[in-house]
């Protein structure tokens, strides 16, 4: 695939290439926090943002959807879907949220094919960007999720200084930047892109250590820090969990969602609708006649973390990619990292 370079104060050039086949979105900066909005300017991009409040995921999967709309006419139910299929592009996605996006194709796509974020996805065009500077909480070189991207890119960008290396993934990418006047890349652009990575790799703090890690997290279903963690508090400083899903909503990869119907009073049409939902609140695990599966904190939080060690779901896949959102969102200040720490007996590395 070809690369090539672009100076920063010619971003505008490509951007308005962008803009002339796609709806655009990516991360502006409209108060202390990153959000990935839609953009019709430069002025309004802000490429050296650590991480956003919200993961890309709200593009395919997002937190509310209509399914599709029912009618009840000569006795027969007939429906209407609601397929998405604007075409939009998200430009500034960082490795971390790629790979996110790799699991989530994986689960809407392995056993049964979702329409909608199928359709979602096809639509899309990943834009993505190697960050310059951790997030405090990130630990993606743990999870093999960053700081380097090798795959799942239309176009790669990397800050080199004060141009921006531009590495094409896939022929899609490729047609959006003919046309552009782009020079070609030279090998100072990727020795200086290797550099800023390695630098970057250096400057993240946080660590979990991953070997056997699922087999550790099932050995311990009973380990003590389920209940203090759901109880007790006590985990590095952090307060017993509240059961207020925050960590899942804004995890990248959770992709569990409630589906339910509305009716209109006439009782002869509706919608069907999903939404998000957490393992960490207290209907999720409830069935027929009252019962549940999750009662207690403990259990949830102890459900929510396996999956996220990659010991759920026959332990072949962990659902996290060390964007360390739930860790900056907790009220009560769990961090998964150090959890997997007390339960591999203290250490990380
Ligand atoms: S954000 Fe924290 S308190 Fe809320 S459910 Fe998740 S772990 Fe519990
Ligand atoms: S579990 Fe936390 S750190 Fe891991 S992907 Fe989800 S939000 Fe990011």
């Amino acid at each position: 695939m070809n690369s090539y370079n672009i100076e920063k104060k010619d971003m505008n050039i490509l951007l308005d290439r962008f803009l002339e086949d796609y709806k655009v979105f990516g991360p502006t900066r409209p108060g202390a926090d990153s959000t990935f909005d839609e953009i019709t300017s430069i002025k309004q991009l802000h490429l050296d943002y650590t991480s956003t409040v919200l993961p890309p995921k709200k593009f395919f999967h997002p937190p509310k959807e209509t399914l599709f709309s029912f009618e009840l006419k000569n006795d027969k139910f007939t429906t209407k879907e609601s397929i998405q299929d604007k075409k939009i592009l998200i430009l500034g996605i960082h490795p971390c949220d790629v790979h996110a996006i790799l699991k989530l194709d994986k689960f809407f796509s392995t056993d049964f094919s979702d329409t909608y974020y199928q359709n979602r996805r096809k639509n899309t065009v990943l834009v993505a960007i190697n960050c310059v500077e951790p997030s405090e909480h990130s630990f993606c070189s743990s999870m093999g999720t960053g700081p380097y991207l090798d795959e799942g890119y239309d176009i790669l960008l990397t800050d080199i200084g004060t141009k921006y290396l531009v590495e094409i993934g896939s022929k899609t990418g490729q047609k959006l930047v003919e046309g552009v006047n782009l020079r070609k890349a030279t090998e100072t652009d990727f020795h200086e892109k290797e550099r800023r990575l390695k630098l970057m790799e250096k400057k993240i703090k946080k660590f979990m250590n991953t070997t056997w890690l699922p087999r550790i997290a099932r050995e311990n279903l009973d380990h003590e820090v389920w209940l203090d963690l759901g109880e007790h508090g006590g985990v590095d400083g952090s307060f017993p969990c509240l059961s207020c899903g925050s960590c899942s909503l804004v995890c990248p990869t959770c992709y569990c969602y409630d589906v339910y119907d509305t009716m209109d009073l006439s009782l002869i049409s509706g919608t069907r609708n999903r939404e998000l939902d957490s393992c960490q609140l207290l209907e999720y695990g409830e069935v027929a006649l009252g019962d549940n599966f999750r009662r207690d904190r403990k259990d949830r939080i102890r459900h929510w973390m396996l999956c996220k060690f990659g010991a759920a779901a026959g332990g072949k896949n962990s659902s996290c990619v060390g964007c360390g959102r739930c860790i900056r969102v907790c009220p009560s200040k769990i961090d998964l990292t150090e959890v997997a720490k007390v339960i591999r007996g203290g250490k990380q590395r």
